[in-house]
């Protein structure tokens, strides 16, 4: 089983011949509302990916929070820990993205904003069962995230942290964020972020992994878009190769990866080998428009990984 504490966002996303300056306004738009949060694309792609999934988080008492919990019950997710705030609005993205691709995104939290260290005291222990992987990220309070990954690993869960989107090195949450994990999983401007260094095209990314493991977790699995993962396991460092496809669209290739790499490991499999099969997953959610629906299920996703 796979517990994810994370974020819902709707996703308003507005396609631009090109993205406007700030004071300007560009015309010629198409209009789209899509499901998606990293907290809830993760537990949506561990579902398809054939785990359990508990999803705890937080919506409001307004119709695009109502339309998600509908979404996740249909997806099977348990949302019986999904909390209605009150009086407050729903997570909100708010995207312009431009002809190349390219995109501005502003984010209101709303309801996500609002979990706290006490939600997580109250969940009930048998959430926190031995063995099962809690997955996070920072689209939640930090405060939120920290409380949760010490339960879960207090209760001898295996505990990842999709640090996403990065603090700032300077920001005094890292040490504590990288020291509460057992398994930490940054894309390229995570890693360099949280490890302090700016990126570069020969960055080493062994040592940046090395780097983040010395302040705290066990292991590391750096994603490296089209160029595949880098995981990191004392001293054990393998690289693995993304899978050849044509690339439709890559927002969200980071959430099919976190969600299937969770469900590997809560089978027990060997972290180099749950990250090819996360690769497999990302894979085959890059060649399909969307985020929630192009997560691929268990049965695709075994399939590329086998071939
Ligand atoms: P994020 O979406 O969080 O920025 P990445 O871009 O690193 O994360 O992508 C996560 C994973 O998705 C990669 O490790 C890789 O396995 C897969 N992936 C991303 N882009 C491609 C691509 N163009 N082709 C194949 N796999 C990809």
């Amino acid at each position: 089983r796979v517990v994810v504490i994370g974020s819902s966002n709707t996703d308003m996303t507005v396609r631009l011949p090109r993205l406007p300056e700030a004071g300007e306004t560009v015309l010629g738009g198409a209009f789209t509302t899509t499901p998606g949060g990293k907290g809830a694309n993760q537990a949506v792609a561990a579902r398809r990916a054939g785990a359990e999934v508990v999803f705890v988080a937080a919506v409001g008492d307004d119709e695009l929070g109502r339309q998600a919990l509908a979404l996740f019950r249909r997806e099977g997710l348990d949302v019986s820990h999904v909390r209605v705030v009150d009086q407050t609005a729903s997570g909100v993205a708010l995207i312009f993205v431009g002809d190349d691709g390219e995109n501005m995104i502003g984010v209101a939290s709303g309801a996500n904003a609002r979990i706290e260290p006490e939600d997580v005291d109250r969940l009930p222990a048998s959430l926190f069962r031995r063995g099962d992987v809690l997955l996070t990220g920072l689209e939640i309070p930090h405060r939120a995230a920290v409380a949760a990954m010490r339960r879960g690993r207090d209760a001898g869960m295996i505990v990842i942290l999709n640090p996403a989107p990065a603090p700032a090195a300077a920001s005094p949450d890292v040490a504590e964020l990288l020291a509460s994990a057992d398994v930490v999983t940054p894309n390229r401007l995570e890693a360099s972020a949280l490890a302090g260094i700016s990126p570069r095209p020969e960055t080493d990314w062994a040592d940046c992994a090395r780097r983040l493991m010395a302040k705290g977790p066990r292991a590391v699995v750096i994603t490296l878009g089209a160029e595949g993962c880098l995981t990191a396991e004392g001293d054990r460092f393998d690289r693995i190769a993304a899978r050849r496809v044509v690339a439709v669209d890559t927002v969200g290739a980071g959430d099919a990866f976190n969600g299937a790499l969770a469900v590997a490991l809560a089978e027990n499999r060997p972290l180099a080998e749950a990250a090819a099969w996360a690769a497999a997953a990302s894979a085959l959610a890059v060649t399909r428009p969307g985020a929630q629906s192009a997560l691929p299920r268990r049965e695709a996703i075994d399939y590329l990984a086998r071939n």
